[in-house]
This record gives C-alpha cells, sequence and structure tokens, in this order.
C-alpha cells in the first residue's frame, strides 16, 4: 500500500493499493493496444482530446489542488496556480500541437526528401512529488499530441495526484490505455524500461534516480530524458533595481517551500550592492508567513515530509561546519508535521560540499562577487547547469550572461519560471534533453526521412 503522510498534520491519508506483477503486465499491453491505434489517430482528434482534458481539470481545479496540497503540503494558492498552469499546458499542445507536426522539406541530389515527424511508442515518465502535477502534464501533453501513448511511475508520497490524474483522462474520453498510472515502487522500474513495449523514459528528480533510470534505459538502448536537480545562481549587478530583485529573490527562494527545481538557490551579488541586497532580501525572508497551507493568506506551508525537511536542517548544520554563518532562520518548528523557517547562509565557501550540493528548501545562500567575471565564475562553479537569473539593466552584461552561464534557462530581470512555448531543461548534473515546445514533443518521435527520387 502507498500512504501519504499530509506534512502539514503529520496524519495518514487513504492507502493506494500498489499495483502487482499480473497489474503492470496488462497496463504494458494495453499500452501496446493502444499505441496501435492512437499512433494512426487524426491531430484533430488528439488536439480534441486535450481540450477536453483541459475541462475536466477547469472543472475539478478546487479538488486537485487540495488533493496535492494534503499530500505534500504546497499552500492551496499555489495549488490552484500548478492546476492552471497545467490547463494551459493542455490547451497549448491542442492549439500549437498541429504545427509541432507539420514536416519540412529539403531538396536533395536525386529529388527531394520530406522529414516527418512519426510517434514511437509507450513512455515510461517517472515524475517527482514537488509539482505534482505540472512535471507530469509537461511530459503528457506533447505524448499525446505527439500520438504515442504515456505510463507513469509518480512519486510514492503523491498517489492520490497521480491517480486523479489518469481519472480525469478517461472522464474527458481518452481512449484505454493511452494514460495510464502505474501504482508501482521504484524498484519496478528497471523491468520495465527493459520492457520491449517501452519504448523510452523520461525522469525529473534527483541525480540518483536519474543515474539509475539512465543505467537502465542505456542498457536498453532507450532514449531518455532527464531533467535533475539545480542550484541556480540568481545575481546581482549594481544596475538592477534592487527592491523587485530582493523580492523576487525572496518569491523564487520560499515558493513550494524551496522545494523547486530552478528557483534561485544561490543569490550572488555585486560588491557595490552586497549590503543593501542583503538588507532588503533578508527582511522579506523574515517576513514570510508560516502557517496552514490552505489559508489565503499563508506564504510557505510545510515542507513535504519530515525527512526532506531534516535532510535541508541537516545540510545547514554541514554549511555552519564548514564556516558559513546562519544570520537568522533554518530552523525546525516543533509542531507535528515537516515545518521549518527560512534561512539565509553567509559566508559559504564555494569549495565546500554543500555548496555544491542542491539545497531542496526555503535556506538560500548569499555571495559577494567583486564584478562580473567572478559572479560567472560562482554561477558556474557547481555541478548543475538547470536555470538561472541576473539582474541588472545593462544589455552588455546581460549578453554576457546570456553567452556564459551554463544553464538551460537564464531569465533576465524577472522570476524563472518553465512555460508550455518554451524550451526547459538543463546541462552538466541537470541532465539532458528538453521538455515544452516543439522540442520537448520531438525528443520522443521519430524524424523519419521520406526519399523522393
Ligand atoms: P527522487 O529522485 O528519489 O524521486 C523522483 C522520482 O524517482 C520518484 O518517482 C521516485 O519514486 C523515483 N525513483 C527514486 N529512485 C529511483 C530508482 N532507483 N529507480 C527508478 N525510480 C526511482 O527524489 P526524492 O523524493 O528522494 O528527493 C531527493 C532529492 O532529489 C531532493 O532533495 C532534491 O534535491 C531532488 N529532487 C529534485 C527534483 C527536481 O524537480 N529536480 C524533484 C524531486 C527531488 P519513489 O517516490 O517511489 O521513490
Amino acid at each position: 500500500m502507498f500512504t501519504s503522510i499530509n506534512p502539514a498534520t503529520g496524519e495518514a491519508g487513504e492507502g493506494i493499493k500498489e499495483l502487482d506483477a499480473d497489474g503492470i503486465e496488462l497496463a504494458l499491453g494495453r499500452a501496446q493496444t493502444a499505441f496501435s491505434a492512437w499512433r494512426n489517430s487524426a491531430p484533430e482528434q488528439r488536439t480534441q482530446l486535450l481540450g477536453a482534458i483541459a475541462d475536466q481539470w477547469e472543472a475539478n481545479k478546487q479538488h486537485l489542488a487540495e488533493t496535492a496540497v494534503r499530500e505534500m503540503g504546497k499552500t492551496l494558492a499555489s495549488a490552484i496556480a500548478e492546476v492552471e498552469k497545467c490547463i494551459s499546458g493542455f490547451r497549448h499542445y491542442a492549439e500549437h500541437g498541429p504545427s509541432y507536426l507539420e514536416p519540412s522539406e529539403v531538396q536533395t541530389p536525386g529529388g527531394r526528401a520530406v522529414a516527418r515527424w512519426l510517434p514511437m511508442g509507450p513512455v515510461l515518465a517517472v515524475m517527482p512529488w514537488n509539482f505534482p502535477y505540472w512535471q507530469v502534464v509537461r511530459f503528457l501533453a506533447p505524448t499525446i499530441m505527439a500520438g504515442n501513448v504515456a505510463l507513469l511511475k509518480h512519486a510514492s508520497s503523491v498517489q492520490g495526484c497521480a491517480a486523479l490524474m489518469q481519472q480525469l483522462a478517461s472522464a474527458a474520453g481518452a481512449p484505454d490505455g493511452l494514460f495510464q498510472n502505474l501504482a508501482i515502487k521504484s524498484d519496478k522500474v528497471s523491468d520495465i524500461i527493459a520492457d520491449k513495449r517501452v519504448v523510452a523514459v523520461t525522469l525529473t528528480g534527483s541525480e540518483g534516480a536519474g543515474a539509475k533510470v539512465a543505467q537502465a534505459a542505456g542498457k536498453a538502448l532507450k532514449k531518455v530524458v532527464l531533467e535533475l536537480g539545480g542550484s541556480d545562481p540568481l545575481i546581482v549587478m549594481p544596475s538592477a533595481d534592487l527592491d523587485e530583485a530582493a523580492k523576487t529573490a525572496v518569491t523564487a527562494r520560499v515558493q513550494n517551500a524551496g522545494q523547486s527545481c530552478i528557483c534561485a538557490k544561490r543569490m550572488i551579488v555585486h560588491a557595490e550592492v552586497y549590503d543593501a541586497f542583503l538588507e532588503k532580501f533578508s527582511a522579506g525572508m523574515k517576513a514570510v508567513k508560516i502557517g496552514d497551507p490552505m489559508a489565503a493568506d499563508t506564504g510557505m506551508g510545510p515542507l513535504s515530509s519530515v525527512q526532506q525537511r531534516d535532510t535541508v536542517l541537516e545540510q545547514v548544520e554541514r554549511a555552519k561546519a564548514a564556516g558559513a554563518e546562519l544570520l537568522f532562520g533554518a530552523e525546525k518548528i516543533e509542531r507535528e508535521g515537516a515545518w521549518m523557517t527560512p534561512g539565509v547562509l553567509v559566508g559559504l565557501d564555494p569549495e565546500s560540499d554543500v555548496a555544491k550540493e542542491e539545497i531542496f528548501g526555503p535556506v538560500a545562500a548569499v555571495y559577494k562577487a567583486a564584478d562580473i567575471e567572478a559572479a560567472i565564475a560562482l554561477a558556474n562553479d557547481v555541478p548543475y547547469g538547470l536555470g538561472s537569473a541576473v539582474w541588472t539593466q545593462d544589455e552588455a552584461e546581460i549578453e554576457r550572461f546570456a553567452r556564459d552561464i551554463e544553464a538551460g534557462m537564464t531569465a533576465v530581470n524577472a522570476l524563472l519560471a518553465s512555460t508550455p512555448a518554451a524550451p526547459f531543461g538543463g546541462v552538466k548534473l541537470s541532465g539532458h534533453g528538453r521538455e515544452l515546445g516543439p522540442w520537448g514533443m520531438h525528443e520522443f518521435m521519430n524524424l523519419k526521412a521520406v526519399m523522393y527520387g
């Protein structure tokens, strides 16, 4: 059984039965059968289904959001926003998907070739709990549009969210087997990747899980897309609007209780504005209202689990042991559940172990940089390369950052957020491959050259 624990209260939710070996076999068979029909579906049938799923999500917005709050502790307001983003994701592919399928033509010495996008088959998605809907929809909407079929292995803690997503797809009229939630533990994943009915796998999560899944995919010579962790820099230069930069840095660091792969985790501030930024940023971090995630005025709820909270507290202890100063916060709140306060570290040795890790909770490390060279060097001095944000009014600096920060995304004077139309993904240990837009859809398609003599 899967039992989710409400991280705000410590109470156990309803148990969800784990799928047994026969259930997995049935699901794989169903996926194969569904693909044999769905691969030939017309683009209009796919867009119609995506629209119908979006409608189902609209009609069930509150229920979806409350389920996520109970299972992983995000605030209701952010859960509603996540559901709305999912709806926009389904609608994006309903609107633009047909154009992403358009063939292109090239001239060849002997005649011409047409490059056509064809579906590949059932794709497995291994997904995490932090955005329990959006992480899945980023994969599911393009999968449906591509003519592929989807199998989901969701994180153990959000099995209620996973079950709900499958129900809504069915209610929208998805053919049997088009999208199946496999309520399985992670030890079943390798065998499913190896199964010949599964053609590819995508994972969002930790490096450890990514490496295991990539190993299984490599062994079976199957394509894999990985969206792993990040330790995103947010760079503040002297010309920046400091109020906006500090406000956005606070939002970035405490949204989802700091458990977002692309939130700014390291604030790298030019020496000229370091003190002023630190004061504004610290004031914002201290002002975050912690409380019941269901309440409308709550800025931050609990972390997703006691284990996740304790991992963050342990990283803070190691940072202190490595010479960092904890300015305030990062304290356990003594009540049932996974509670802690936001905190700010300064003076963290960039070469210490913890400085190279992802801190997946509401604790920021603030660094001082002498100039743009030092800021970029520090930004790149981690094994990750997912997102980044830069705050400056100087066009030449913006160009330098866009060119030289080793990351899949750079936000300029804005909060970094994924959006259905733009490519999403990272470099270095943050993974490989892209999600969203045409790029995400094409990752799991066969670009066939049809050659005409
Ligand atoms: P995991 O990477 O362990 O979990 C993500 C998904 O992978 C879950 O569905 C999980 O299943 C599955 N999984 C775990 N191990 C394996 C495996 N060996 N083979 C196949 N699938 C596997 O994340 P955690 O929840 O343990 O979080 C740990 C850390 O990972 C966080 O502190 C954070 O640093 C990072 N993380 C990053 C995320 C991001 O968005 N980049 C999201 C979540 C975590 P199950 O739940 O059943 O273990």
